[in-house]
């Protein structure tokens, strides 16, 4: 397995592999090349200008994926993958703040495994599905409870800029069937799920979208959030832990 974390340069943005917290030069690309042999050591990784591990073309999303989560709501478990899309725009970096709007009303946090997508996938089958996957982050598929609710569609909710931290690397060659799920504000755990407990596990879910609209290299699936999710406030810092990858933390503004 290999961490990889893009980091921001003079000349522009670069990746590197990151051994023990630290990051180490590496000349290459995650969509074109392997992972090699760790270079010179660059730095503790949160200490670097550390960017979104990937920047997706599109970012598909699938709602109430956790048989606990839609009982938080009073939702139904749907009976298939229930998607969405974020914008691209919403995505931020590892340490970025999460800029809620003032006056928009409850936003929650939501806790989620991110699928990065490796090779071009349409149509595949279940057992290859995992052969398309590049690796995993973590996500925080940050949510405008209020207008969900309101709206009857997530567009809105989901679409807010800054509301899709990523991060804070990519983890390759992760076995996705059993990684814990956590989130964290002020540092007191609220969300401690387990991606066992998906209605739709990785594999499905691949297939499942890419019957639907074909996944390009780069494209990232949010696969739902264990139940825990809860609001955000000013001053907060959330942290989303996935098992195996690390933590992502952002902190929260509220106001502009
Ligand atoms: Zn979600």
């Amino acid at each position: 397995m290999a961490l990889i974390a893009a980091f921001a340069t003079p000349t522009g943005p670069r990746y590197g592999l990151v051994v023990d917290g630290i990051v180490h030069e590496w000349d290459g690309n995650p969509l074109t090349d392997r992972p090699g042999t760790p270079g010179q050591a660059l730095g503790p990784l949160d200490e670097m200008p550390i960017l979104p591990p990937i920047l997706p073309g599109k970012l598909v999303c699938v709602g109430r994926n956790y048989a606990a989560h839609a009982a938080e709501h009073h939702a139904a478990v749907p009976d298939e993958p229930m998607l969405f899309l974020k914008p691209p725009s919403a995505v931020i970096a590892h340490g970025a703040p999460i800029q809620i709007p003032a006056g928009i009303g409850r936003v929650d946090h939501e806790a989620e495994l991110a699928v990065i997508i490796g090779r071009r996938a349409r149509r595949v089958r279940r057992e290859d599905a995992l052969h398309y996957v590049l690796g995993y982050t973590c996500a925080n598929d940050v949510s405008a409870r209020d207008f969900q609710q309101k709206d009857g569609q997530w567009g809105r909710a989901k679409g807010f800029d800054t509301f899709c931290p990523l991060g804070p690397v990519i983890a390759t060659d992760l076995d996705p069937s059993r990684l814990a799920v956590r989130a964290r504000v002020n540092g007191e755990l609220r969300q401690n799920g387990n991606t066992a407990d998906m209605v739709f596990d990785v594999p499905f879910l691949i297939a499942f979208i890419s019957a639907v609209m074909t996944l390009e290299p780069g494209d990232v699936i949010l696969t739902g959030t264990p139940e825990g999710v809860g609001p955000l406030s000013d001053g907060d810092v959330v942290q989303i832990e996935v098992e195996g990858i690390g933590t992502l933390s952002n902190p929260v503004e509220v106001g502009g």
